[in-house]
């Protein structure tokens, strides 16, 4: 349930409601928005229960959470979320473009197109070190020697970095290595991966499941939000329907709907939704206009020679054609592009 409290409620009304929920074996969270305060609870919220908080002070209205999804829902907190990454900020009016290959291959790969998508406007660096493939001899990437390059990278190159973990072990690890954890598509709702990250405070990109509803997705948001950890980000990538001309589907729709639906920062990926480089501008471009906070892309070097993901992935000189009709895009629909800055380095 909400608690939307009056614009003059003090802070010790405010936390005589958290008390009290805490008292009740429910747990609050805190929302201050620009117009309202809220205490979205969660737990037992039958009308009995409800009725206990009505007449607290400074107590304007307590109303039910009609969605599934409580924390990640629009109701529960009505202005967007924004995920910072160092000095990048993810859902605010500036879209942020992360780029690099599918796997990190070796040393010079990585170095070599972190430069070259820098070169080209990238806000962020992509590339797996653990690859959840469909064959089991397919390359499985070079797992924690793939983080250190990664992190190299970063050093070199002042990009923040996004990174895909599978497992539990790996959070702790990915957390000193990392500046955003992807969950896979494949481990959407794979819910110890989900708690364990939800622990962690580490930026999230959560990717939309092969063949999962918007619904499910936001339900797998709400596992990670609440186990604490509000810095989610929502990659929608396609999704498996009856076509085969394209390797799947980009839900466009679930741009405008993820964006009413909640107030998480979501991004598009079009390179996996399409599965052909040929396509992936057009989509990129699509995903802007229809509200997309941010793009993540593959881009290699020597796409014919990938170890994953080669056909569709763009080479630089393609990608830097996408980031200059994405800026363009962005400002005709009243946003822009995020500057292209130096991570501080800690
Ligand atoms: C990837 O980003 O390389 C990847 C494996 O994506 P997805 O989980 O969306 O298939
Ligand atoms: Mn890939």
């Amino acid at each position: 349930m909400l608690i939307i409290m009056h614009s003059t409620a003090t802070q010790t009304q405010i936390s005589a409601i958290i008390e009290k929920a805490d008292h009740l074996g429910l747990r609050a969270h805190l929302s201050r928005g620009f117009e309202r305060t809220v205490v979205g609870v969660i737990g037992d919220t039958r009308p009995v229960i409800r009725s206990q908080f009505q007449g607290m002070d400074g107590v304007r209205e307590v109303v039910p959470i009609t969605k599934p999804y409580k924390l990640a829902s629009r109701e529960f907190q009505p202005d967007d979320t924004i995920v910072p990454v160092n000095h990048l900020r993810f859902g605010g009016d500036e879209i942020a473009i992360i780029a690099g290959p599918c796997s990190v291959e070796d040393r010079t790969q990585i170095i070599e197109t972190a430069h070259a998508v820098k070169e080209a406007g990238a806000h962020a660096l992509r590339g797996g070190a653990f690859k959840p493939r469909t064959s089991p001899y397919s390359f499985q990437g070079l797992g924690v020697a793939g983080l250190e390059l990664l992190a190299e990278a970063r050093e070199e190159t002042g990009l923040p970095i996004v990174t895909e973990i599978m497992s539990i072990d790996m959070v702790e690890i990915a957390t000193q290595y990392t500046d955003v954890i992807q969950i896979g598509a494949r481990n959407m709702q794979n819910y110890n991966l989900l708690h364990a990250v939800g622990e962690s405070h580490h930026p999230i990109l959560l990717k939309r499941g092969l063949s999962s509803t918007i619904d499910e997705l936001l339900m797998s948001a709400e596992y990670i939000l609440s186990h604490g950890n509000r810095r989610v980000m929502l990659c929608e990538r396609g999704i498996r329907t009856y076509e085969t001309a394209t390797r799947n589907t980009t839900d466009i729709n679930a741009i405008p709907v993820l964006k009413h639906r909640t107030h998480l920062p979501v991004i598009l990926d079009p390179s996996h939704s399409t599965g052909h480089w040929e396509y992936v501008n057009a989509i990129a471009r699509a995903g802007i206009a229809a509200g997309a906070d941010g793009l993540i892309i593959e881009v290699h070097l020597d796409p014919a020679n990938a170890a994953s993901d080669g056909d569709q992935s763009l080479k630089p000189e393609k990608f830097a054609k996408l980031v200059r009709e994405a800026k363009a895009i962005a400002e005709a629909v009243g946003r822009s592009l995020a500057p292209v800055g130096e991570l501080a380095l800690a």
